[in-house]
């Protein structure tokens, strides 16, 4: 897509430190890393989110994510390993073309991903659920 900057890199337009590449996909480091290590999985077709990413490209995704924490592990022994990807700007997103985060943790590191649990409220969690499974039933797309 014109303009996009993920497109350009996934691409090869732009440099970037590549691990891994593909005729689908590009897997490069964060040029702002949380971590050390910190790499970007971009698929090579413009998609903004996971609501846009076609389905064989998301399996391919997770499938590459699968192999490169592996990878990440044997190369960079860390205690841990988050794999997230953000939708929308609300969720964080500050590039809007699809990728999937992969962040090197080791205990007492200073990378900050989570949130305050939420406390005494079964009835809406319950009812939030509820939205997103009746949402569910009326489509009939499977994976
Ligand atoms: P988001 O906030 O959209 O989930 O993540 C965007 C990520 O892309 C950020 O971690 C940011 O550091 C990284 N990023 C933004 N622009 C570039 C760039 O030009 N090159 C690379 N390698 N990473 C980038
Ligand atoms: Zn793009």
């Amino acid at each position: 897509m014109d303009g996009c900057i993920f497109c350009k890199i996934a691409a090869g337009e732009i440099p970037s430190a590549t691990v891994y590449e593909d005729e689908d996909l590009r897997v490069i480091a964060d040029i702002s890393p949380a971590n050390l290590g910190h790499l970007l999985i971009i698929p090579k077709e413009h998609a903004a989110d996971l609501t846009e990413l076609p389905a064989e490209t998301a399996c391919k995704v997770m499938l590459t994510a699968k192999r490169v924490v592996a990878a990440m592990k044997k190369g960079l022994c860390p205690d841990g390993v988050n794999v997230l990807q953000n939708n929308g700007e609300a969720a964080g997103q500050t590039v809007m073309h699809y990728h999937m985060h992969i962040i090197p943790r080791y205990r007492g590191d200073q990378v900050k991903i989570g949130w305050e649990p939420m406390q005494g409220q079964p009835e809406a969690v319950a009812g939030a659920a509820e939205k997103v499974k009746k949402a569910l039933e009326e489509t009939d797309e499977r994976p």
